[in-house]
């Protein structure tokens, strides 16, 4: 689980699903560039996205139990009826299994025993129930809270605590105490003064109460502790760093001793959480917020142990819902999907169980879907075309007017560090010993969390594990990591329409290519620029080169700060500037990279468009979708990322490329008079 620096391509957006639908044999074939998802009517250049996407959600309607629907979305959502099919077969195979098929298909088969879940109702959480119950001072609460974690269970209650790689030592995982104990998507949603967050705060005051009473409080005693619940929860949150601050790792940079962590929070017994985890010993620990800390013993203070006790039930029923009888999955959805994301139906049960799967058992999944979906031509083709893209980027360093030569040598040493992965890992994880009963549902989800709490508690003091991917082979996104210095494009992302082999090299290197450039942009935009080749938080930037740099993307933000997401909320641009940077770095990558790669070819137009135009509405058409207002809101808070109308106009209204492919006069929307370039 790494925390920071992580840049992935796009926000995840849950996946849903229609009743009618079954298991897929095979995911179905969507060409990287089809006309019919424009809206030729529109003009390219007043309104670039509309003119490539304007048809697609005619065409693709957001389903009802989706709070938004995309290219990526739905490639997600055929990925997942390809890896249900794939379970539903392990789950009846009769006969030998593989240990591997045996494992998923016994989970599957747990979790899809609905009369068994209904029958449990929320019996599973009994004996952590009877836990808190007897918890009678506040020096009690860290063996529940060391229970909690070791087990998986509610993992965020409190703090976080685990493993994370030395800001100082690349090569080296210590021990991290983050900040958590939250029950809103965001410290934000506590502290914003608008009306509309204050009805969400009360909604929420609301939630906690019912889920409460759902466990067996009193109405009283329900809405009470709910109210203590928000009041511990909001001092949390004022203490912890907003999304903005905690894009500059030096903000979460704090080595200390385990006796200066003792000293922080003084009325928490660490000793005794530190046994119950299983930590191994350590002599540094990172401490990401000590100011949360510092609360955190406050609130120890101020609060007695009935108050904790509430706090510590609703934090136990709030990340167990989704696992328990139906009555809870349901009032989990109508409040944090329904109410929160504007989704309107929940998702199919074969759905939630695959979804957990590929996160619990992801690599024992993604085997088999890599063996099903994935060849090694496509994995030779796209590290072909990473390759072209990073020897692109080493000829646009060399090129910058305004960058030093010292600091251009290091940018270079950096870029060549760069470790492509590509579509799976290596080494395959081995879940042998997660004891996998198809009887026991909770009980798999808790050996499943168990497994992965302390695989990576027991990183602490190891080298760190390069090879290890942090995403599932079937996922549809990619990512780079900022201080492993490597990009990541699983197999899920690498099929059509993003990766096309039946098509021409324009849309591909449009869609793909763009990716792989945005990832690579990644090392060197506002955050990733801070890390070294080897991914050290080190200054490499001579100070005027630092301020060259600084200039350029304030260019950026200032562009992207004026569009709107939604009402009268405009695009947080210091919170996407990254990932700005990384869109418009990428596709013009790409474009170079598709050019050269072309040079000489007789290239000729197709569906009534130049091959340059061909590779601007591939570019596009990744990004065509739409979101529900609710997400919207929601996202503007929690996304790193633009919504996609302006991941499509805001990078090409700044590449004259564009402007001459379409013929846009300057003035045009599309034509920004100051363009904005930075790599
Ligand atoms: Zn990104």
């Amino acid at each position: 689980m790494r925390p920071t620096y992580v840049c992935l391509l796009a926000a995840v957006i849950a996946a849903p699903l229609l009743s009618q639908e079954t298991p897929l044999t095979a995911v179905p074939y969507t060409p990287s560039l089809d006309t019919e998802f424009m809206d030729r009517s529109a003009d390219p250049c007043t309104n670039f996205y509309q003119y490539a996407c304007g048809n697609w959600n005619k065409l693709n309607p957001i389903p009802p139990d989706q709070a938004g629907w995309d290219v990526y979305s739905k490639l997600t959502d055929e990925n997942q009826r390809f890896l249900w099919g794939i379970l539903q077969q392990a789950a009846n195979a009769s006969g030998a299994r593989t240990p591997n098929e045996q494992e998923i298909g016994d989970y599957f088969h747990a979790c899809m025993n609905e009369e068994a879940v209904e029958r449990a109702g929320y019996r599973p959480l009994d004996p952590m129930l009877a836990q808190i119950a007897k918890l009678n001072a506040i020096s009690s609460l860290a063996a529940y809270v060391g229970d909690a974690h070791h087990r998986g269970i509610n993992r965020g209650v409190l703090f976080g605590f685990g493993a994370g790689q030395d800001y100082d030592n690349s090569s080296q995982e210590i021990a991290f105490a983050r900040a958590g104990g939250l029950g809103l998507p965001d410290r934000d949603y506590y502290t914003k003064a608008d009306a509309k967050s204050q009805e969400i705060r009360s909604r929420y005051v609301q939630h906690v109460a019912r889920m409460l009473q759902m466990i067996g409080e009193s109405e009283p005693d329900a809405k009470a502790d709910a109210e203590t619940v928000m009041s511990i929860e909001t001092d949390l949150a004022k203490a912890s760093l907003t999304r903005v601050e905690k894009r500059n790792p030096y903000n979460l940079k704090h080595t200390y001793t385990p006796d200066e962590l003792r000293g922080l929070t003084p009325k928490f017994d660490w000793d005794t959480y530190l046994t119950r985890i299983h930590a191994p010993e350590f002599q540094k620990v990172n401490v990401t917020e000590p100011k949360f800390f510092t609360a955190l013993n406050n609130e120890l203070d101020r609060h007695n142990i009935a108050d904790w006790r509430a706090y510590l039930r609703w934090q136990l029923i709030n990340s167990e819902a989704r696992y328990l009888s139906p009555k809870f999955v349901e009032a989990n959805f109508e409040f944090f999907d329904k109410y929160l994301r504007g989704v309107q139906q929940m998702p199919a049960r074969w759905k939630t169980c695959t979804r957990l799967i590929d996160r619990q058992l992801g690599e024992a999944l993604g085997q088999v879907f890599v063996a099903r979906t994935f060849s090694p031509q496509t994995k030779q083709d796209a590290l072909k075309m990473t390759r072209e893209i990073e020897a692109e980027m080493g000829r646009d360093i060399k090129d910058l007017t305004w960058m030093s030569e010292p600091t251009k040598q290091q940018a270079l040493l950096k870029l060549n560090a760069i470790v492509n992965k590509i579509g799976y890992p290596d080494h395959w994880r081995d879940y042998g010993s997660v004891q996998i009963d198809p009887a026991d549902f909770l009980g798999d989800v808790t050996h499943a969390s168990e497994f992965e709490e302390q695989r990576q508690l027991t990183k602490i003091g190891k080298p760190v594990d390069r090879s290890e991917w942090y995403m599932s082979p079937p996922t549809v996104n990619a990512y780079y990591d900022a201080q492993t210095n490597d990009i990541n494009f699983p197999a899920g992302v690498l099929q059509p329409p993003l990766f096309d082999p039946k098509l021409d090299a324009a849309p591909n290197y449009g869609q793909t290519g763009a990716t792989i450039g945005h990832e690579l942009t990644h090392g060197f935009d506002d955050e990733g620029r801070q890390f070294d080749a080897q991914g050290n938080l080190k200054d490499w930037w001579t100070s005027a080169d630092a301020k060259a740099f600084e200039d350029r993307v304030n260019c950026v933000r200032q562009q992207y700060a004026q569009y709107v997401v939604v009402d009268d909320i405009h695009i947080n641009s210091s919170l996407t500037l990254g990932e700005d940077v990384a869109d418009i770095g990428g596709t013009l990558l790409a474009y170079i990279a598709w050019k050269h790669a072309t040079a000489g070819q007789d290239l000729k137009p197709a569906d009534d468009l130049t091959p340059d135009q061909r590779f601007f509405v591939g570019m596009a058409q990744w990004a065509c979708g739409d979101q529900r207002p609710e997400i919207k809101r929601m996202r503007a808070i929690t996304d790193p990322h633009s919504p996609d109308e302006f991941r499509v106009n805001g990078v090409v209204a700044n590449l004259p490329e564009f402007g001459e492919a379409f013929g846009c006069r300057a003035g045009q929307p599309m034509m920004r008079a100051n363009a904005c370039r930075v790599w």
